[in-house]
């Protein structure tokens, strides 16, 4: 059995996230994912808890049965976040990131790493959805229909306009 690991802060939980978990699900049999800064929240760049961004992604896969997620708190050294993560998840096969020191730690630990470029980068991209709620800008469209949701049921638009 092929297990991928996706990591993100998922703040919030965009289609470009979206479309990376579709990507590795296509290849592998069983996904991890991997919710980053779990213990930031009710910040600028972080403004969501991990249980919200977990019930994002819940809400959005379309994968019900093949995927589970795990909240990684920050360790704060590059050099011990490979097994720091290796303790906090089950087994995996390959990692699937865009991210290019996540891609050098995790080869340098042994793991095949698989990137598959971004897509739509201008736009499905956590710092550009929280610039566009805060300047009043159309956004909804760069997120699933489960980030809407719960973007809905925790008032999101006025947490991030709060915070920036
Ligand atoms: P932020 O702007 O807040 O850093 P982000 O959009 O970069 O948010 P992350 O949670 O930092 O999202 O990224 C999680 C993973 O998703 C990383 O591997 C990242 O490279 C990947 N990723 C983010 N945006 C895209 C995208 N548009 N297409 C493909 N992969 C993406
Ligand atoms: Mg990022």
């Amino acid at each position: 059995m092929k297990t991928a690991l996706i990591i993100g802060r998922f703040q919030p939980f965009h289609l470009g996230h979206l479309l990376l978990i579709e990507e590795a699900a296509k290849h592998s049999d069983f996904i991890v994912i991997g919710i980053g800064s779990s213990q930031e929240s009710h910040t600028k760049e972080n403004p969501f808890t991990a249980q919200e961004r977990r019930r994002m992604i819940e809400r959005s896969l379309k994968i019900p049965k093949k995927f589970s997620i795990f909240d990684i708190p920050d360790i704060g050294n590059d050099e011990l976040w490979v097994s720091h993560v290796e303790k906090l998840i089950p087994r995996f096969d390959i990692v699937y990131t865009n991210g290019e020191l996540e891609r050098r730690l995790f080869k340098e630990s042994g793991y095949r790493v698989h990137a598959t470029g971004f897509f739509n980068r201008d736009k499905y991209s956590g710092a550009e959805i929280r610039r566009r709620i805060i300047s009043g800008e159309k956004w909804e469209d760069l997120v699933p229909e489960g980030t809407l949701a719960v973007m809905k049921e925790i008032d999101g638009v006025q947490r991030i306009k709060s915070l920036g």
